[in-house]
């Protein structure tokens, strides 16, 4: 059965009961099924999460019990709409794949954009954010799409934050390398990654530590955007850690031959 099923899968097909069903075709339900999931549950969602917001307003009027159980559910309801987000991000790019538009980007204006506007966060976790341009000469554009590039540089972003203890540093680096590449690097010195995790973390749902990226409102597929982002515009990412020090994410793009 193993070689008939690696065989099908070779010619685009796999076995499913009785039925064979085009690879391509049974993919392809996946993400409509999770473009359509996602969408339907968006709407309930936002109407509980503004009810949420409502009750809120008049938290003061409510006895302690009942404030604390609103706590808990709009925690709760936040979590859920980042974890909807994500997965049509997902689907989304997905779509993409198959034609989303390409430009000239200058990468290190829009990580001093980016890098701007998360420094409220930064403050507010006890992090000192800084941006190095590294030399005064300007980066060669890259091509790509400036609304994925904000939201890969976001994430990274958003997870060195995420995994830095307050007093800790981050910094976002800029530069041009040879022969022909600008890179974005995003450094922390928080927890670290362990080494033997660093094959997985780039996994739909992967989580080093469950408890404690679930705790910081963390569902696992930040990374996975970030790849899927990252190969859509033919870079490459990598990582380099050491626990208990920090990690630095790197993405080497092309710099664009027109400019
Ligand atoms: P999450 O939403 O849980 O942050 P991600 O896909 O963004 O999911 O990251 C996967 C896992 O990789 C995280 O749960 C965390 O354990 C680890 N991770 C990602 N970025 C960092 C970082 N800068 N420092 C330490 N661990 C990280």
């Amino acid at each position: 059965t193993a070689v008939l099923i690696s065989i099908a899968s070779g010619l685009g097909y796999y076995f499913a009961g009785k039925a064979m069903i085009p690879v391509k075709k049974s993919y392809q339900q996946q993400v409509d099924f999770t473009t359509n999931a996602s969408h339907e549950l968006r709407t309930p969602l936002s109407v509980i999460h503004s009810s949420v917001e409502l009750l809120e307003e008049c938290k003061e009027l409510l006895p302690k019990f009942e404030q604390h159980i609103l706590e808990g559910l709009k925690d709760e309801v936040k979590r859920m709409v980042r974890l909807v987000e994500s997965l049509l991000t997902l689907a989304r790019g997905d779509a993409k794949k198959r034609g989303g538009h390409m430009e000239q980007v200058d990468l290190s204006a829009l990580a001093y954009q980016v890098v701007g506007s998360m420094q409220p966060l930064a403050a507010q976790n006890g992090i000192q954010l800084l941006l190095n341009r590294q030399s005064n000469e300007a980066l060669p554009l890259i091509q790509g799409n400036s609304d994925q590039l904000h939201q890969l540089l976001t994430i990274l972003l958003d997870n060195a934050l995420k995994y830095t203890p307050a007093g800790g540093e981050v910094t976002v680096v800029c530069k041009a390398v040879k022969p022909s590449g600008v890179s974005l690097q995003v450094i922390d010195t928080g927890i670290g990654i362990p080494m033997e995790e660093l094959p997985n973390i780039f996994d739909r749902f992967y989580r080093v530590d469950k408890a404690r990226s679930r705790e910081l409102g963390g569902a696992g597929l930040g990374l996975s955007i970030a790849a899927d982002i990252v190969k859509q515009l033919q870079a490459h990412i990598h990582v380099t850690s050491e626990e208990g020090k920090g990690s630095c994410f790197e993405v080497v793009f092309h710099a664009d031959s027109k400019s």
